[in-house]
């Protein structure tokens, strides 16, 4: 359904002239029809760059977003824009995504309108089973943001992506700001959405814990490259790289056989280590490791893992 190949994405670096950071480094990423996919890492490893990028928000450096095998930058300008509208966002923080002086149908509906998606007379009609389809009472349509409880903007947030009928949502930590009690709820919403719309979703997350709950499938970003991937069973019995399972360690009370805690914090982006990415902080970095960048490579059905000892 959506694909990006090979997408970089630079960003100059404030007050170091001429200086540019490589947020996003070289990524593939696929996310077939129906199929929920969770994108994980800490923070700054350029989950929320590859999230914007899939979304159409900002255009790669360098590389390619395909919808159905189709190049949307290479697409004339109307197919372009239909195109993107079947990728639509839901932001972490449903606060500030949602405009406080606009009503909860003005703001699902918007984009329908703009668009001209459905007639002037059903509009309407539209935004309310938008409201009933992610579990809101279709009569609040009138009341404005503020009237709602955090995990209930985050549903307004999701109808309005809804609202213009997209195969695919792109969520960025969509359920990090929200109390731990509604979490489970919206966890719930996307599993439901899947099943009985068969919605895509790219689900972005910094716990693997919340993305092994309801996603087919895991890809595993460290410092803007994908370092492993895989379906969500392997990726939890048998995680091969050790940043997963120093992740997966830290998602669990308990540390799992063989598994390690992860030392210290993430370098920044802006200054990479040299060979693999993850070297300094590994437990079984090897001389070898600080040269050579190591490649994705098989290691099990759909499961590929950028390590030199994997395989
Ligand atoms: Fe660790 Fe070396 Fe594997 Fe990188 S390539 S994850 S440093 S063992
Ligand atoms: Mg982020």
């Amino acid at each position: 359904l959506a694909e990006l190949r090979g997408v970089s994405r630079l960003f100059p670096i404030p007050g170091r002239r001429g200086a540019v950071l490589r947020a996003v480094d070289g990524v593939d990423l696929a996310v077939r029809r129906g199929e929920l996919v969770g994108l994980v890492g800490e923070s700054g490893c350029g989950k929320s760059t590859v999230a914007r990028i899939a979304a159409g928000l900002l255009p790669p450096s360098a590389g390619r977003v395909l919808i159905d095998g189709q190049d949307v930058a290479a697409l004339p300008a109307a197919e372009g824009r239909a195109a993107r509208l079947r990728v639509q966002m839901v932001f972490q923080n449903p606060h500030a995504s949602l405009n406080p002086r606009f009503t909860v149908e003005e703001i699902v509906g918007e984009a329908v309108r703009y668009h001209r998606l459905v007639p002037r007379d059903a509009l309407a009609e539209h935004v309310a089973a938008q409201l009933l389809r992610v579990g809101l009472d279709p009569a609040l349509r009138r009341h404005h943001p503020h009237r709602f409880s955090g995990g209930q903007r985050q549903r307004i947030g999701i109808a309005r992506a809804l609202a213009v009928r997209p195969d695919l949502l792109v969520c960025d930590e969509p359920v990090t700001a929200l109390d731990v009690s509604v979490r489970a709820g919206i966890l719930n919403l996307f599993l439901d959405l899947r099943d009985r719309n068969g919605l895509a979703i790219l689900f972005i997350s910094h716990d693997l814990s919340v993305v092994g709950h309801i996603c087919d499938r895991v890809v595993v970003m460290y410092l803007g490259r994908v370092v492993e991937e895989g379906p969500v069973d392997a990726l939890f019995e048998r995680p091969r790289h050790p940043y997963t399972q120093a992740l997966l360690a830290d998602s669990r009370s308990a540390l799992p056989e063989g598994t390690v805690p992860v030392r210290g914090e993430a370098p920044s982006l802006a200054e990479r280590p040299a060979g693999c990415p993850f070297h300094p902080r590994c437990p079984m970095a090897r001389p070898d490791c600080r040269r050579e960048v190591p490649a994705l490579r098989g290691v099990g059905e759909g499961h590929r893992v950028a390590c030199l000892l994997a395989g």
